[in-house]
């Protein structure tokens, strides 16, 4: 097997698809690493390793591909798993943010239930961006007095600024992989 860095192994299982979902946008697409047993589990590894030995609560991953991953993270440090999901989706009662799109408000929500106040929380993403997405779900939690100990994408958009958002909430972030631009 040949050694190559986590980061090389990343970036070559990651798919590129330009104009989508519309014209400029380079959109990163992680379903062929997810595919791929080597790089999928390098990611997962490699996104827990910090925390790998302490305590951590709950995962929460941001619908859907936060999900996915999120639930591997969460495997992997023995913690449980907090689905954050668009509105309308989930059956018990919630708590709710609203937070800014390129257009117009949406909203996410999570079982009010979900986080004890104090747990230790890590969120889990694919990608920042602007980070608008991972700030309200970062939010979100911190209403619900979850502790979070970090945030964590397997992709970064530096450019675009997200990290410093998150980190403005007090909050770390993981990134494994980056491209410029958007
Ligand atoms: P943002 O709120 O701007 O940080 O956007 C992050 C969310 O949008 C994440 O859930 C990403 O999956 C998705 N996203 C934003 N830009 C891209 C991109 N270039 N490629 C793939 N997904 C993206």
């Amino acid at each position: 097997m040949t050694d190559t860095s986590v980061a090389e192994d990343l970036l070559a299982a990651i798919r590129t698809i330009p104009d989508y979902p519309k014209e400029g946008i380079l959109f990163r697409d992680i379903t062929t690493l997810l595919g791929d047993a080597r790089a999928f589990r390098r990611a997962v590894d490699a996104l827990v390793q910090p925390w790998a030995g302490s305590k951590v609560d709950k995962v929460a991953g941001i619908e859907a591909r936060g999900f996915i991953l999120g639930g591997a993270v969460a495997h992997q440090l023995s913690a449980g798993f907090v689905p954050i999901r668009k509105k309308g989706k989930l059956p018990y009662e919630t708590v709710r943010i609203a937070y800014s799109l390129e257009y117009g408000l949406d909203e996410m929500e999570m079982h009010k239930d979900a986080i004890v106040a104090g747990e230790k929380v890590i969120l889990v993403d694919d990608l920042i961006a602007t980070g608008g997405t991972a700030e309200a779900a970062t939010k979100l939690l911190q209403q619900m007095g979850a502790e979070v100990v970090a945030a964590c994408f397997i992709v970064d958009l530096p450019d675009l600024g997200g990290r410093k958002r998150i980190e403005a909430l007090g909050v770390p972030v993981r990134t494994l992989v980056a491209y410029p631009g958007h």
